[in-house]
């Protein structure tokens, strides 16, 4: 904590287009999950710093405002140039730091955030407005849709890149202004995004950065009055600490999840095991749309349980920078307990490992997770209630159709679940019945497409509104309607 360290780089503030140390000049580490290495120190942000970044922010809003959809559309494609000609060096980097394999994960992630901001500037383009029949002959009406002014966005540590996208693009393609806070895990991808922001000559103010604990920096930031939308990706805790600050404020809240996914006895069970494991272990299973609760059909459990057993041997945990690897170390030491204390809740409560359950040996960190089996999962078990949010695969046999939803929808979150059918009344039946913003037929959980609409379902803990394309312009834009009377004038 608040210690120098001779070389390291430093990662500063990005403020009013200029990058600053924090106002009392404090600094902490950040280490490699992967090998405990240094690779920067970060200046932390005082409430002072989070005000003269919404001040940056907020003297911006009229430049933001006036550029043409055009312009700001040209902005963001030269953004995603900017990040498209470091992707090779990005992405290592987001590795490095975020734990994610190079290969398989950390390049993809890259290349869609390029893909972000391309679709940004395609969906303002088309964020057309309405003419509507008026009662009153004497009206014509129409609608615009308008900038809101300053954004805070916060954003997690589980897709650095991507997740940041979904709100910084759609924010300066609509004419938004935005303070952003990244979680103090993944300070520096946020870093090299707003690098490939200036390298695009985003002007001033435009987009500011400020880095600090959620606690602190986070709740200043949120609470500022200034600050007129708020677009969060985190824990559903940290939702609904911050909808209580917000009152009055224009929020998106994308929240956890813990995603059931149904193995019907029809299921293609290799289909299905590929998939589970695909929604279970990608990202060493730290996806809020992760695989999370697998409730499969008593005819086919033992089948689907063996299948299972055979790919969680089959990954291989390493160094995520070695493109062998198919799975990293979990990214943080909170993740990792809970990851412990879930199991063993289930463990006490007769849960069995078939696989894993351990923190894997032989790595320079402790946050090596051996991918993890788990049968006879109960409905009381920690692991079934909560999101783990780490490689587990836990299973839960039921005995029909109707026990099958009754058991997926017992949760309180209501994100994303799937089901495994080749029968299509049945994939109706769970598709409509399923209480969750998105229901996967036949896929991993984690199947998902940047234009897709995606957030929480209503009544649950999850989140509202949506991101996704056009959808997520249409969060962070006002709906103007304009009546003009033509006899008046
Ligand atoms: P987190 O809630 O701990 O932190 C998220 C961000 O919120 C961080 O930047 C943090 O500093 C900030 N924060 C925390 N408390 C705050 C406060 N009081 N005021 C303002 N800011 C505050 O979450 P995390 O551990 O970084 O990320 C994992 C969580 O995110 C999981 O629950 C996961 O499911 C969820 N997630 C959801 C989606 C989605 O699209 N729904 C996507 C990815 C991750």
């Amino acid at each position: 904590m608040a210690r120098r360290v001779p070389h390291a780089q430093t990662l500063r503030l990005y403020i009013g287009g200029r990058w600053v140390e924090g106002a009392q000049g404090r600094v902490v580490e950040l280490r490699s999950p992967a090998t405990g290495g240094l690779l920067a120190e970060v200046a932390q942000a005082e409430p002072e710093d989070v005000r003269a970044a919404v001040v940056a922010a907020q003297e911006a809003t009229g430049q933001a405002a006036r550029l043409s959809v055009w312009d700001r559309a040209r902005l963001c494609h030269r953004v995603a140039d900017q990040i498209e000609a470091r992707a090779d060096e990005l992405a290592r980097e987001l590795s490095e730091e975020q734990g994610k394999p190079y290969l398989s994960e950390a390049l993809p992630e890259v290349h869609k955030t390029v893909e972000g901001f391309r679709l940004a500037a395609e969906e303002a383009k088309r964020l057309n407005g309405e003419v509507i029949p008026a009662e009153d002959s004497h009206k014509r009406v129409i609608t615009i849709r308008q900038p809101r002014g300053v954004y805070a966005v916060i954003t997690p540590w589980n897709f650095p890149m991507n997740i940041p996208t979904e709100y910084l693009a759609p924010a300066l393609a609509t004419g938004n202004t935005v303070v952003w806070k990244p979680s103090s895990y993944t300070v520096r991808c946020a870093a090299r995004l707003v690098e490939c922001m200036e390298a695009a000559e985003v002007p001033p103010g435009i987009v500011n950065l400020v880095y600090g604990p959620g606690s602190t920096v986070g709740h200043a930031l949120v609470t500022h009055p200034v600050v007129v939308g708020i677009a969060v990706t985190g824990d559903a805790n940290t939702g609904e600490v911050i909808a209580g600050e917000a009152a009055g404020k224009r929020l998106l809240l994308e929240l956890g999840g813990n995603g059931p996914v149904v193995i019907l006895d029809d299921a293609n069970l290799e289909a299905a095991a590929r998939c589970v494991s695909a929604g279970s272990f990608l990202n060493a299973g730290q996806v809020c749309s992760a695989s999370e609760r697998i409730l499969v059909a008593q005819a086919v459990h033992a089948p689907f349980r063996e299948a299972m057993v055979a790919a969680a041997s089959a990954v291989r945990l390493g160094n995520p920078l070695d493109e062998t690897t198919t799975m990293g170390p979990m990214n943080n030491r909170a993740t990792a307990e809970k990851m412990d204390r879930h199991l063993q809740d289930a463990r006490t409560k007769g849960a069995q490992v078939v696989a894993g359950g351990s923190r894997a040996s032989g790595f320079p960190t402790d946050l090596f997770y051996e991918p993890t089996i788990l049968d006879n999962v109960q409905a009381d078990m920690l692991v079934f209630q909560e999101e783990t949010f780490g490689p587990i695969v836990p299973l839960t046999e039921v005995r029909d159709d109707v026990e099958a939803l009754e058991l997926a929808n017992r949760t309180s979150m209501g994100l994303v679940a799937s089901v495994f059918t080749t029968n299509l009344r049945r994939a109706f039946f769970f598709a409509e019945g399923l209480q969750a913003g998105t229901v996967v037929v036949n896929d991993a959980s984690t199947y998902w497409e940047l234009h897709l609409p995606f957030g929480g379902r209503a009544g649950k803990r999850s989140g509202y509104g949506r991101l996704g394309g056009k959808h997520t312009l249409m969060e962070m834009t006002d709906l103007k309607t304009i009546a003009i009377d033509l006899h008046n004038a």
